[in-house]
């Protein structure tokens, strides 16, 4: 008789549990559905190495050359027209500005990452970049993917093929994502000419997508792609 009333307890218990289980994975699912039309915060904005702090949240992080399109893109995907606008900040543009996105618990991290090859930067800010990204790269155990900015209107540069590299050789997985693609008549033939000009790379996401904050155009997909990435 006591062995039943155990047996009914460990039973009801394990039901309650897996009902948790069930309402939990069911919050995090709507959360992760309504992504971007949830809460989003500001977080920080890290200038140095020891700014970064440990986090378990899954993250992305967005990075380019100066003037590729990124603020307006960010703010675009996340339905928030000054999102970015904190990055341009004097002060912030070096900055790795993290931007947490989910109602109660965030579910997201996106990192908007200082833009690289401004021809007019000194050694020593290319230096810092460098250092600070390389740091975040390589530690970023969180790091679910980068997107890799890149203008429809010019080939990759060599200071995109230096990046890929570095992430090659981080393992961290990327993928590009060509911006002003309003800009291009033949966009298939673009994202295919992108996709063979990549393939190389062993970190590389196979799939290029091709966006337009102007037009609107590919925001979808790539929202569905980040959403994707949250567990
Ligand atoms: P960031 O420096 O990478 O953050 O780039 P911004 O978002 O500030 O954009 C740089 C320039 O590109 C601005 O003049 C934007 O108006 C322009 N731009 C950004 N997105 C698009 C786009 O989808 N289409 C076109 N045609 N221009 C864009």
């Amino acid at each position: 008789m006591l062995f039943l009333r155990i047996l009914e307890k460990k039973i009801a218990l394990t039901i309650n549990q897996a009902m948790d289980g069930t309402n939990k994975k069911n919050k995090i699912l709507k959360n992760k559905k309504n992504l971007f039309s949830n809460k989003c915060n500001f977080i920080k904005g890290v200038a140095s190495i020891d700014g970064l702090e440990h986090s378990n949240i899954p993250e992305v992080a967005f990075l380019g050359r100066s003037n590729v399109g990124k603020s307006s893109l960010l703010n675009a995907i996340t339905k928030r027209a000054k999102l970015a606008h904190t990055s341009k900040t004097p002060g912030r543009t070096q900055e790795l500005n993290f931007f947490s996105f989910g109602e109660g618990d965030p579910i997201m991290t996106i990192v908007d990452m200082p833009g690289y090859g401004f021809a007019k930067a000194s050694k020593s800010k290319i230096a810092e970049w460098t250092e600070l990204s390389r740091h975040y790269l390589l530690n970023r155990s969180n790091l679910r993917r980068v997107f890799l900015l890149i203008d429809a209107r010019h080939d990759i540069k060599p200071s995109d093929e230096e990046i890929m590299c570095m992430l090659d050789n981080c393992a961290v997985s990327y993928q590009i994502v060509l911006t002003k693609i309003d800009k291009i008549k033949n966009r298939n033939k673009k994202i295919s000419e992108t996709e063979n000009s990549v393939k190389s790379h062993v970190a590389v996401h196979p799939v290029v997508y091709a966006t337009s904050s102007h037009k609107e155009t590919g925001l979808d997909d790539l929202r569905n792609e980040i959403s994707s990435l949250v567990e």
